[in-house]
């Protein structure tokens, strides 16, 4: 008998990856230029010019047999220690090498976090709205999810992320900036949710991580936005990083895990995590993009387009009368549905042939998301079906 949990999983598609098929085939059927596709997180604008320029420098001047060779299952110690600096210059930490463990992505850096803290049974908190995958990798690290809801600003709410915590958390689950909301916690959040954590564990006698999923970490838009760096804040906590989007290399796979050495257990929960990722064969990420990251690792793409999407995109929505809170980074909205089933709103969008996603998989109700991370000329082209479908549920009320 195969495994039934997994061979589901891999039939159903999450309702994103449904959403962009479904693009697939309708920009075969009526030309990609009249299909406005708001489906997918990948970024639309490229690696910065010097990634580039690493990258042939890399492969021109290194050995091949060494390029293309295994490192240490952890990371190349070089690349461990560049990072640690960078986030040491940059966030004030003391981190080394022996902080980081080089993954394939935001997605491995969450897997093998699980699977290195997790027991069966634990109870591991994620805030709505959430990056639906979570569940996946929590309940396939054997946990069990708790739901946090948040409040209209899609600000953790704290009562609740209180009442949740109990004697089996082991960790809370935050993203900032947020997908799908585009919301960025300020300090003031973090102190509270670390203050809750911190009590909730010397009450119950526990130890409580803190997972940060931050793979939009650079993506904010304005000056004043400040994402506060949680290891500053939260002593047992253990950052989840990707280039994915600040380097606009999803494809790539290459991220990392930190685990913050003010934690006195440190040694133990890396031990946990090189452990775990030995067990899930998240060993030596590829070497090539270990090394473009080595010398890549504090720029981030040119995120002005994105700035600029966002500022259309919201004007135009609003003032056709969609409700929408200003997202401040990550290059997404949640757009509040006019009618209260939010598969209803989308699939209403569909027939203007614009495509988002329904909120319920991100646990909040009655909200889309919308990636625009796209081009330009395509928000430019998808105004009059916007409006067209905002006209539609004004005649619906005639
Ligand atoms: N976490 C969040 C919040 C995301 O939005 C994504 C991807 O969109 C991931 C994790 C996974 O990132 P990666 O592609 O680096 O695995």
């Amino acid at each position: 008998m195969l495994n039934k949990k997994n061979v589901r999983l891999g039939k159903v598609r999450s309702s994103i990856r449904e959403l962009f098929e479904y693009g697939k085939k309708r920009k075969a059927a009526i030309g990609e230029e009249n299909v406005y596709d708001f489906s997918l997180g990948n970024p639309s604008v490229p690696a910065p010019d010097e990634v580039t320029a690493a990258l042939k420098e890399i492969i021109d001047t290194t050995d091949p047999v060494l390029l293309h060779g295994y490192t240490s299952a952890q990371g190349d110690f070089s690349v461990r220690d560049a990072i640690a600096s960078d986030l040491n210059s940059r966030f004030g930490t003391e981190l080394d090498a022996d902080c980081l463990y080089m993954t394939c992505g935001a997605a491995a850096s969450l897997t093998i976090t699980l699977h290195a803290i997790v027991n069966a049974g634990d109870e591991v908190v994620v805030i709505a709205p959430f990056f639906p995958e979570y569940k996946v990798f929590a309940e396939g690290a054997g946990a069990k999810v708790v739901v946090v809801g948040c409040d209209q600003n899609f600000k953790p709410d704290l009562v609740s992320l209180a009442n949740s915590i109990t004697p089996k958390t082991k960790a809370v689950i935050v993203n900032s900036p947020n997908n799908p909301s585009g919301v960025v916690y300020g300090e003031d959040e973090i102190k509270k949710i670390a203050f809750i954590l911190d009590t909730c564990a010397v009450e119950n006698g526990t130890q409580i991580y803190l997972i940060s999923d931050e793979p939009y970490r650079e993506l904010v838009y304005d000056k004043d936005t400040k994402v506060p760096f949680i290891m500053n804040y939260y002593d047992r906590s253990i950052v989840c990083y990707s280039y994915s989007k600040s380097l606009s290399l999803p494809g790539e796979r290459i991220g990392y895990i930190a685990v913050s050495n003010k934690m006195e257990e440190k040694d133990e929960v890396y031990a946990g995590v090189c452990g775990a990722g030995r067990m899930l064969g998240y060993v030596c990420a590829p070497n090539l993009f270990q090394q473009l990251v080595k010398r890549t690792c504090g720029l981030t793409s040119d995120i002005s387009i994105y700035k600029k999407n966002r500022d259309r995109l919201l004007n135009a929505l609003v003032s056709y009368g969609f409700e929408v809170i200003k997202p401040e980074g990550a290059f997404y909205m949640f757009v509040k549905s006019p009618e209260p089933d939010a598969k209803a709103f989308a699939d209403r969008a569909k027939k203007f042939e614009l495509l988002l996603v329904p909120g319920d998989d991100f646990g909040c109700k009655g909200y889309v998301r919308i990636s625009y991370c796209v081009e330009p000329a395509m928000i430019e082209r998808s105004l009059k079906a916007f409006r067209a479908l905002a006209n539609s549920y004004k005649e619906d009320k005639n």
